[in-house]
């Protein structure tokens, strides 16, 4: 059995269940408000009764109470034909029992207040078992107060709830049939657009992710499913389509370096050389391994740094510290190109943050103002707080100003991108695989930071980074 089958089973079972509680409850009140019903019913029938009854009441010479003989039971209920009558004086003895009593008692002395006002209802059981409901009244006959009471047996009442109960009884098994085989038809019918939506999730493939789930109602429990599993779906696209962009793109990266160290293995072994000839050769393809390894490195940290498995290890620092460090490091690549680097700032600027990471965010900008820079220009670092006073909301802003050809405003946003470059050649002359900016921004957003660039006047780009201060990131 599928795991359909038992949803919609447990569900018929659940409603034939609930409905047979239901059902059950219903049987008892009925049965009760029958018997309360009936017994009511019995009761004013009893006090028409015992009115008829006074009147026919009489002394005889001896003292004892009779009935007269002309009156015959003429019930008015079906139930009135076994009227129990007993009279007794106020001192509790018997002036009358009928016959039908045949020895048995209604109760001896007369019960504190009974029959005073009005007429007492009161069910007992006789000696013998039969159950009755007693009327007792107290009337005044021929100047003597007597105490009268009237019974009536309840058994019929018993038999006729008995036998209303049993014909509900009879009637349960077809009213659970009937709701099983509704509750069945009811689950199909609520389960059915799941089964809709899970064969259409089914036919979505990796090539088919472009495919929705098409949404009835939005407002509805299903819609609302429908619409999450829509959203579930073009995440999954999104990543799809960034992952086979990555490959694709990686591919193409890795083409080059690869073929540059093929053709000139390949050159190298066309014709005998000397020594001197092969180190070349050997060298040179070194130099392409080795800025294959780099860029592998790289992408290893990207791929890491994506899915989350870098932990940041914070510290609180100086971040003019850490320009300082950054500036070092590209330094001698500056005195080369015969560049200056001039730094400027608040010193007081503080951040927690990562400074490994920080660090390598801040030499890969620095090595691009000091490559796509002309000889000797001047390369300004500028660093200043968002406002003296500190509190949320407070930035530290680190502005990188070079005398480049600066970015154009279109490709402003995609230097950012993943091996992006504005000049294909040049950069990859320089080393670069368009891979230095997207982890810088990496960096510098997953400590809460933005990054940009800007062109600068008259020629060269500003690359400003945003971060928040000590104060800020402590809120
Ligand atoms: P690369 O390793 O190729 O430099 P980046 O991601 O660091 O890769 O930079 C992407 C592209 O942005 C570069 O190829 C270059 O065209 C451009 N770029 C980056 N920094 C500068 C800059 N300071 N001046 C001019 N162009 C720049």
């Amino acid at each position: 059995m599928t795991i359909r089958s038992h949803i919609r089973t447990r569900l018929t079972l659940w409603y034939v269940a609930i409905f047979g509680l239901l059902f059950a409850a219903y049987i008892c009140t009925a049965c009760f408000l029958e018997y309360w019903q009936l017994k009511q019913q019995l009761y004013h029938a009893e006090i028409q009764d015992m009115e008829t009854v006074q009147g026919l009441l009489h002394f005889t010479p001896d003292g004892q109470v009779s009935l007269h003989e002309e009156y015959f039971n003429r019930p008015e209920s079906r139930f009135l034909l076994d009227r129990l009558l007993e009279v007794l004086d106020l001192n509790g003895r018997v002036l009358f029992r009928n016959r039908r009593l045949d020895g048995n008692t209604l109760g001896n002395r007369g019960l504190p207040g009974e029959g005073v006002n009005g007429f007492s209802p009161r069910s007992l059981r006789l000696a013998d078992g039969t159950p009755v409901l007693v009327v007792s009244h107290v009337h005044v006959l021929e100047q003597t107060t007597v105490l009268i009471r009237l019974a009536y047996s309840t058994e019929p009442l018993r038999l006729q709830t008995l036998h209303f109960l049993l014909l509900l009884t009879l009637v349960a098994p077809i009213a659970l049939i009937a709701a099983g085989f509704a509750g069945y038809r009811f689950a199909i019918k609520v389960l059915d657009p799941l089964e809709q939506m899970a064969r259409l999730t089914e036919r979505i493939t990796a090539r088919r992710l472009n495919e929705r789930i098409p949404v009835k109602n939005p407002d509805d429990e299903l819609g609302h499913m429908a619409l999450v599993l829509n959203g579930l779906l073009e995440r999954l696209q999104q990543a799809f389509e960034k992952l086979q962009r990555f490959t694709s793109d990686v591919s193409h990266e890795l083409r080059t370096p690869l073929a540059a160290i093929r053709s000139v293995g390949e050159v190298g072994l066309q014709e005998e050389r000397d020594a001197e000839k092969y180190r070349d050769i050997i060298g040179s393809m070194l130099e392409e391994v080795a800025k294959l390894t780099t860029m592998i490195d790289t992408l290893l940290t990207i791929a890491h740094a994506e899915s989350g498995a870098i932990q940041l290890r914070k510290t609180t620092f100086a971040l003019m510290d850490l320009v300082h460090e950054a500036v070092a490091v590209v330094g001698v690549l500056a005195e080369d190109k015969k560049q200056t680097i001039s730094v400027q700032g608040d010193q007081g600027a503080i951040v927690i943050a990562d400074r490994n990471f920080l660090r390598m965010a801040l030499v890969n900008l620095l090595d691009n103002a000091v490559k796509y820079s002309p000889s000797g220009s001047n390369i300004e670092i500028t660093l200043r707080r968002d406002g003296a006073e500190s509190g949320p909301g407070h930035f530290v802003e680190l502005a990188i100003r070079d005398q480049g050809p600066g970015i154009p405003e279109n490709a402003q946003q995609r230097v950012f991108d993943r091996f992006y470059r504005l000049d294909e050649a040049r950069s990859r002359d320089s080393g670069g695989f368009g891979l230095g900016l997207p982890i810088a921004k990496w960096a510098v957003e997953v400590h809460g930071g933005s990054i940009s660039v800007k062109t600068a006047s008259p020629t060269g780009a500003i690359f400003c980074i945003k971060l928040p201060s000590r104060e800020a990131a402590r809120d």
